[in-house]
C-alpha cells in the first residue's frame, strides 16, 4: 500500500495548515484514488483550485513543489 489517507490529509501541501484539510484529485477523476493522483489541501486552497481563476496560480505553486501536473485546459474556462 502506497500512501495512506491519513498521510495524505496530514497538511495542506501549500501553505501547511493541518486542522480541516480535504483531499484533491490531480486529475479531476474521483475514481483514480492512485496515491499519486491525491494532495492533500486546506479548505481555502481546495476551494481556489476549483476555481478557474485561481487555477493556474495553484497549479504553478504544486509545481513550484515539485508536483507533476498536467493542466487540463478544459477546466481554465468557466463552467
Ligand atoms: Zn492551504
Ligand atoms: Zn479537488
Amino acid at each position: 500500500m502506497g500512501i495512506t489517507y491519513k498521510q495524505l490529509t496530514k497538511e495542506c501541501i501549500i501553505c501547511g495548515f493541518n486542522k480541516v484539510v480535504g483531499l484533491h484529485h490531480i486529475d479531476e477523476n474521483r475514481k483514480n484514488n492512485n496515491s499519486n493522483n491525491l494532495i492533500g489541501l486546506c479548505p481555502n486552497h481546495h476551494q481556489m483550485y476549483h476555481n478557474y481563476r485561481y487555477r493556474e496560480e495553484i497549479t504553478n505553486l504544486l509545481r513550484n513543489r515539485g508536483y507533476k501536473i498536467e493542466l487540463n485546459k478544459d477546466l481554465l474556462r468557466p463552467v
